[in-house]
């Protein structure tokens, strides 16, 4: 470590703005659990020696310009996904005004490079994984050494690698919760009137303490719950393809499955429950329980934290006697990707499943006492009524805790996204936006042309129905993640 600080004794240190561009995760809630993307980078950066900052674009309260102002990297590393690409070249062009390097990662840019060369608002892109290729890009950025090629293929991240802690300076400045709040967000957190909380708030400046807020009794503050929650890796990879994800293109990782250690998983949970109350674990893998230590993971959730609840996704084909087992008596919530029950459109959308193992996973569910959600997609060229009314029949026999509809919107880098571009559907093949059920609604239309809105939004609707989540309240801004003075 010396040797290294001595050799870059004479450099010119370059700072780096990592840029979270995202859509907000809800209207009133912009953000409910910090990323893992740009935290992770950053502590990937700092331990090669940079100095890092951290934006979120969903926290901005001034206008983009002003907040991007405020940041001080060199180098700005903008992280998107497809929907957000519009602002990602926003903030792209007002880095390029203000002289600074610009490097675009990500999903968009992992799928579509050449969109960002062809701008001519991005230095470089790095395709893929970005842990190693970008820490790497920032050196030779700082000794005068910058590639030639624009495009660099990122080099697969080696989990053992894995920072640990990943909150460091960087994250707590932008992911850390406010202690007050202003009296009409503690309204629409609360539920409560606005005359009910401006008798709680406290100070001259008329903000309401969050603590106050957590005190209230159950009578007079209706939320059922609050949510610390943050997102988790057991591993990376999927080996599936489905043709509307854009997870089945290789470009982004090796396909074959990489595990952390399972004492590193264990080690990351309990710091972020002992030093922020952490009571919700997201896991993002795409397939949690291909995770070889799966069982273990949840017998160290099921006796070590049973009042901290996890979620994962899962396909029905991945949900075993085995796994049922493992999960039994755990405090968690299965999202299984069905998207639909209908045979034909599985196929054709190339899910892995089918009827029987759908079914199985449900009454493996039952079974064990394991909660589950099903994730349904609606609104996909040649559907037909009679397919809607398979999964209808399924949600009412099997009864998710939780059904998820979501309306396709095709993203570039999928199959999807190709025929439909092929056979002329897509409304505007440049708009990458997703489609809520309420814009498609006070459109009258929606991403896709030859699809019946009308009964998409009717289907919707009726799943919509069938949820049995009761009321869910969010406290804090942010993550919800409150550091232990
Ligand atoms: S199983 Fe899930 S993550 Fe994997 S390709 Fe299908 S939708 Fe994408």
């Amino acid at each position: 470590m010396a040797g290294e600080t001595t050799s870059r004794f004479w450099e010119e240190v370059v700072k780096v703005t990592l840029a979270f561009v995202a859509e907000p995760e809800q209207v009133g809630f912009p953000l409910w659990t910090a990323p893992l993307t740009t935290p992770l980078l950053a502590s990937c950066l700092t331990a090669a020696g940079h100095e890092v900052e951290l934006l979120d674009t969903r926290l901005c309260e001034a206008p983009l310009a002003d907040e991007l102002a405020a940041t001080s990297g060199d180098v700005v590393a903008i992280s998107f996904m497809s929907h957000s690409r519009d602002e990602a070249f926003e903030v792209a062009a007002l880095c390029r005004e203000q002289g600074r390097i610009t490097i675009g990662g990500g999903a968009h840019p992992t799928v579509l490079p050449g969109e960002l060369v062809d701008s001519g608002l991005f230095d470089h892109v790095v395709r893929g994984e970005g842990e190693r290729t970008l820490p790497r890009l920032v050196t030779d950025i700082e000794r005068g050494r910058r590639p030639e090629e624009q495009v660099l293929q990122g080099e697969p991240f080696d989990l053992l690698d894995y920072p640990q802690p990943r909150d460091d300076a960087a994250y707590r400045d932008v992911y850390r919760p406010p202690s007050f709040v202003s009296t009409s967000r503690a309204a629409s957190l609360t539920g409560l009137t606005a005359e009910a909380v401006a008798e709680l708030a406290s100070r001259d400046d008329g903000l309401v303490d969050v603590d106050a807020l957590r005190g209230l009794s159950a009578e007079r503050f209706p939320a059922t719950r609050e949510f610390r929650s943050i997102y988790l890796e057991l591993g990376r990879g999927c080996p599936f393809h489905c043709r509307y994800c854009t997870i089945q293109n290789d470009w982004f990782a090796p396909k074959a499955g990489r595990a952390r250690p399972l004492a590193d998983v264990v080690a990351e949970v309990r710091y972020f429950v002992d030093r922020y109350d952490t009571n919700y674990v997201i896991l993002v893998d795409s397939i949690a329980p291909a995770y070889p230590d799966f069982a273990r993971f949840a017998e160290f959730m099921k006796t070590d934290l049973p009042d901290v609840e996890f979620s994962f996704n899962c396909t029905s084909t991945h949900f075993t006697p085995a796994v049922a087992e493992a999960l039994a008596g755990a405090n968690c919530l299965v999202w299984f990707g069905f998207e639909t029950a209908s045979p034909r459109l599985l196929r054709a959308l190339r899910k892995p499943g089918n009827a029987r193992t759908q079914l199985r996973a449900t009454e493996l569910c039952a079974e064990h006492g394991i909660r589950f959600g099903a994730n349904l997609l609606l609104g996909v060229p040649g559907e037909t009524t009679e397919d809607y009314e398979l999964t209808m029949e399924f949600l009412a026999e099997t009864r998710p805790h939780s059904p998820n509809p979501n309306i396709l919107t095709p993203l570039p880098g999928t199959d999807t996204y190709r025929r439909c571009l092929d056979e002329g559907l897509l409304r505007d093949p440049g708009h990458y936006r997703s489609w809520t059920a309420d814009q498609i609604r006070t459109r009258g239309h929606g991403p896709l042309l030859g699809v019946d809105y009308d009964r998409v939004l009717s289907y919707h609707r009726r799943m919509l129905e069938l949820d049995r989540t009761g009321e869910v309240v969010h406290v804090e801004r942010g993550c919800h993640l409150k550091p232990h003075e």
